[in-house]
């Protein structure tokens, strides 16, 4: 069967149709209405089989899809392109969906018959009309059918009606995907609970690093505490509460440590620095804003101090990171990569492709940013390491992105995904919570609406754990 490019598809309608039927069902939805993105994360849930995609609609979008959707009838309503090239619109739509699954097979049948046809399409319309009140008023459906009237609205609560609608649509979802998630957090935290990888032929090392009040991190947060030991230097040596663990893994592994790196300045990275130098003899190598961070290092509230542990402050002898630093066998740039905090710098071995990434790449958790992240500086350190040749990309809390085969599968810590992949997804993610924020300012939203819709119910776990 001959195949077509998406512009020779667009040509002519019967083109499109043989396109199409090669297909699944196209499900077009608001992307930006917390209505419709509960409803397509039911689609999911349903649709075992892959027998539909749901896309967000945007113009460029809609002319891949299909020629004959229009953009404002598509917000306005529920479409559908079937395999064969039929456009499904409004109730219709829906019924056609609710076929395709066995769960839903017999609402589906009786929907498109008297009386329920026309019962259906009549609610159907209702809710249609009524969603642009009760909708987000982000962009979506609202900008295109009444900013001014969706504006006012947005003040008098129709956002969180929305919001809150959504939510409950997809309570029962939200409640099992937590649960799959806690069961996953706790399978990885009890498979690297005091245990190491040992990769490039003992050239990389993760130190898994425990402790009992900084265990409840990992288990509930996901996030694992871990030492890089790379070719003799020691980056991010973990908190004093982690100490215990961290010297355990020094008498099994009896590692030679030439330095003792600190990526940035937050206190499961800093803490065992001067003791860790006292006990191996190793110097210790600090940026500049570093070391200004750490002398005296500042009061922690009270719940970091008391899970990860107050750091104590640093003190001499220890050396300013110049441009590059000595390995065993070769050396490592260090590239200033401030937005996580102002001080973060990464270590990249050109030789290997290797980045040991520090915190300056979360792929995982963002919902809890730290007060001193600043989204517009990560954004350039993010663009600044996409120039980089990455093979390996090492992060700061236990989990590496790598296609290399000779890193070994561990599952939920070595993630089968391209570095630079990776890394551009990020920025995206970045780029459009900044238009976000923007826009929401622009339109003088409240900070909570803003935020709200930064973090959609779906999206807040999908981004979270997109693992
Ligand atoms: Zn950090």
């Amino acid at each position: 069967m001959s195949t077509h490019t998406p512009d020779r598809a667009l040509a002519g309608a019967e083109r499109t149709d043989t396109a199409q039927s090669q297909a699944a069902y196209r499900v077009l939805y608001d992307g930006q209405c917390e209505i419709c993105q509960a409803c397509v994360a039911w689609l999911k849930t349903l649709d075992h089989d892959n027998k539909t995609v749901s896309v967000p609609i945007s113009a460029e979008v809609l002319a891949r899809v299909d020629f004959r959707l229009r953009m404002d009838a598509c917000l306005r309503q529920l479409h559908v392109v079937a395999p064969k090239g039929e456009i499904l619109v409004g109730w219709d739509a829906v019924a056609g969906l609710a076929r395709l699954f066995p769960s839903t097979w017999l609402i589906g049948v009786l929907g498109q018959r008297f009386p329920f046809r026309d019962a259906g399409r009549l609610v159907y319309s209702f809710v249609a009309t009524n969603r642009y009140s009760l909708s987000k008023c982000r962009g979506g459906a609202c900008r295109v059918a009444r900013p001014e009237v969706v504006r006012r609205q947005a003040r008098l609560a129709a956002f969180w009606s929305c919001y809150t609608l959504g939510f409950f649509i997809r309570l029962p979802l939200v409640l099992w995907a937590g649960l799959k998630a806690a069961a996953q957090r706790t399978s990885i935290f009890s498979r690297t609970y005091h245990q190491r990888l040992d990769l490039l032929n003992g050239r990389l090392t993760i130190l898994f690093l425990n402790g009992f009040l900084p265990n409840a991190v990992p288990l509930l947060f996901g996030e694992l505490f871990t030492a890089v030991l790379y070719d003799g230097v020691v980056v991010d040596p973990g908190s004093p509460k982690m100490r215990g663990s961290l010297i355990r893994h020094l008498h099994r592994v009896r590692p030679k440590i030439i330095r003792i790196i600190a990526t940035h300045a937050h206190e499961e990275h800093v803490g065992n620095l001067n003791w860790l130098s006292a006990l191996t003899d190793a110097p210790i190598y600090v940026s500049e804003m570093t070391a200004e961070f750490l002398r005296p290092f500042k009061q922690l509230p009270w719940v970091r101090a008391t899970i990860i542990g107050q750091p104590p402050n640093l003190k001499e002898p220890y050396q300013r990171l110049g441009n590059t630093v000595d390995t065993q066998s070769g050396h490592l740039q260090v590239i200033a990569t401030p937005g996580h905090c102002d001080d973060h710098v990464v270590l990249y071995d050109p030789k290997e492709k290797l980045l040991l990434a520090g915190d300056a790449f979360m792929g995982s958790y963002f919902a809890t940013p730290n007060p001193d992240v600043d989204s517009r500086k990560w954004l350039v350190s993010l663009e600044r390491l996409l120039e980089l040749d990455i093979e390996i990309l090492v992060e700061g809390h236990g989990h590496i992105h790598t296609l290399r085969t000779d890193i070994p599968d561990f599952p939920g810590v070595i993630l089968r995904q391209d570095p630079k992949i990776a890394i551009s997804q990020k920025l995206d993610y970045l780029r459009w919570l900044r238009e976000q924020i923007e826009a929401g300012f622009q339109e003088q939203l409240p900070v909570r609406v803003i935020e709200a819709s930064c973090f959609p119910w779906g999206r807040r776990t999908s981004w979270e754990s997109d693992r």
